[in-house]
C-alpha cells in the first residue's frame, strides 16, 4: 500500500472523511505537497487552535507516549462537569511526569463562592480519582478571569520542559490554549508549527522559547456525559454560558422534577426539604407528581419536556434508574454528568430515584458549593 501522506505540522496520518477528527484536510488538499492538517493550519494562519477529538482507546494510546518523556502534564478540566471530564487513569500514563490541574469554567458558580473552599474540594475530588496533582489552578479561559495563575503555574512547574494539555471534549481547552497563544509572549512573538516528523504522539505542537513546546492533544470523548449525546443543536442549551442560577424547590416525598426530557428527579423518601437544581438557564424545569409523572412523559416529551426534541428522540438511549440514599447530615449533590447537578439540602437524609440515558454517569459527591 502506498504511505500514508502526514501532515507537514504535526505528523499525523491525514485523512478527509472526518472533519472532528485528528488529521482532517479537504479532499482537494490531500495530496498537496507540505499539506498540513486542519488544526495545524488554524493554528498557523489565524493562530487559533480547534478542538480534535477522539475515543478512549485511541486516547489512552496517545498517552501513553507522555510516560517516557521529560515535561509537565496540563489537565483541564470543566468545573461544570467535573466528574465525567476528569481523566481519572492519567496517573499511569504519564508515569513521574507532574500533573497540573487547570480547572476551567469557575465563571459558571456564584461570585461568592468561597474559592479556598472549591480548592480543596478540587483537590480532594481528584484524590479520591486516584489522580495526584502538583496543584490546582482555578480559571475561567472564557472569560478570562484567573489567567494570570494559569501562566505563573506554567512557568513555575514547567522548568524548561514541555508542556502536554490534556482534557476531555468540550472542557475548554481550545478557548484555553488560544488564550495562551495571545497572551503568552514568548509564544506571540513567533508563532509556527514545527515539524515533528514521526511523531508517536499525534498532537499539535506550538512552539515556546527555549526551544520546548506546548502540546495540544485531541481531546478524549467520554459517553458518560449528556453533553457527547444530545443533537449537536441541543448542546448551547445544555452548556452553560452564563452563572447558574439555582433553582430551590420545597418538595415532599412522592414529587418528581423532569429536567427537559433529559433526565427525572423522583423524592420518594424523606420528610419534606428542598433541593437545589443546579443546570444550564437554557433548561426548563417541570414539576410534577410522581404518580403523574411516566404519564406526562409519554405525553409530552419532545414538546414541553425538551431537549430533546421530538425528531430526535428515536435517538436518544432509554432511561435507567438510580436508586440514591441521601445520608443524614450528609451535605451532599446529585451528580449528573454533563447536566449539572442537584444539591440535597435537606438534614433529615432521603431516597431518590434518578432516571438518566442509559450509559450517563450519575453519583452521589460531597456537595461543590
Ligand atoms: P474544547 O473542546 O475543550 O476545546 O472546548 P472549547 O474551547 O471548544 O469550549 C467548549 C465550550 O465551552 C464552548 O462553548 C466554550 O465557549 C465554552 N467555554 C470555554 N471556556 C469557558 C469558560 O471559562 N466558561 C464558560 N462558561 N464556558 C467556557
Amino acid at each position: 500500500a502506498p504511505l500514508k501522506p502526514r501532515c507537514a505540522g504535526c505528523g499525523i496520518s491525514l485523512q478527509s472523511d472526518d472533519q472532528k477528527k485528528p488529521g482532517y484536510v479537504p479532499a482537494s488538499s490531500l495530496d498537496k505537497e507540505e499539506a498540513v492538517c486542519q488544526r495545524c493550519f488554524r493554528i498557523k494562519n489565524y493562530n487559533e487552535s480547534s478542538s480534535i477529538t477522539v475515543n478512549q482507546d485511541e486516547f489512552l494510546k496517545l498517552l501513553g507516549g507522555i510516560a517516557s518523556t521529560n515535561s509537565l502534564v496540563v489537565h483541564i478540566v470543566d468545573l461544570f462537569d467535573f466528574q465525567g471530564s476528569l481523566i481519572s487513569g492519567l496517573q499511569r500514563f504519564v508515569g513521574n511526569n507532574p500533573v497540573l490541574l487547570v480547572v476551567n469554567k469557575i465563571d459558571l458558580l456564584p461570585p461568592v463562592t468561597n474559592w479556598n473552599r472549591l480548592r480543596n474540594w478540587v483537590q480532594k475530588q481528584a484524590r479520591e480519582e486516584g489522580l495526584k496533582v502538583v496543584d490546582v489552578v482555578l480559571c475561567s479561559a472564557r472569560r478570562n478571569i484567573g489567567f494570570d495563575r494559569v501562566v505563573e503555574a506554567l512557568n513555575g512547574y514547567r522548568q524548561g520542559r514541555d508542556v502536554y494539555v490534556v482534557g476531555a471534549t468540550n472542557v475548554g481547552k481550545s478557548t484555553l490554549i488560544n488564550r495562551l497563544i495571545s497572551d503568552y509572549s514568548d509564544l506571540k512573538r513567533e508563532l509556527t508549527v514545527s515539524r515533528y516528523p514521526g511523531t508517536t504522539l499525534d498532537a499539535v505542537h506550538i512552539p515556546l522559547d527555549d526551544g520546548k513546546s506546548i502540546i495540544d492533544t485531541p481531546g478524549i470523548v467520554y459517553a458518560w456525559r449528556m453533553s457527547e449525546i444530545v443533537a449537536r443543536q441541543d448542546l448551547a442549551a445544555l452548556l452553560p454560558d452564563k452563572p447558574l442560577k439555582p433553582m430551590t424547590y420545597q418538595l415532599n416525598a412522592r414529587q418528581t422534577l423532569f429536567i427537559g426530557a433529559l433526565a427525572r428527579f423522583d423524592f420518594v423518601e424523606g420528610e419534606r426539604q428542598s433541593f437545589t437544581v443546579n443546570v444550564s438557564t437554557g433548561l426548563s424545569i417541570h414539576r410534577t407528581k410522581l404518580e403523574r409523572a411516566d404519564e406526562l412523559y409519554t405525553q409530552h416529551r419532545g414538546e414541553m419536556l425538551s431537549p430533546p426534541r421530538a425528531e430526535d428522540l428515536n435517538d436518544f438511549p432509554e432511561w435507567t434508574r438510580h436508586r440514591l440514599k441521601i445520608a443524614p447530615n450528609s451535605n451532599q449533590d446529585i451528580f449528573i454528568s454533563g447536566l449539572g447537578w442537584i444539591q440535597a439540602n435537606g438534614k433529615t437524609g432521603a431516597l431518590v430515584d434518578i432516571h438518566a440515558p442509559k450509559g450517563i454517569k450519575v453519583m452521589l459527591r460531597d456537595s461543590i458549593l
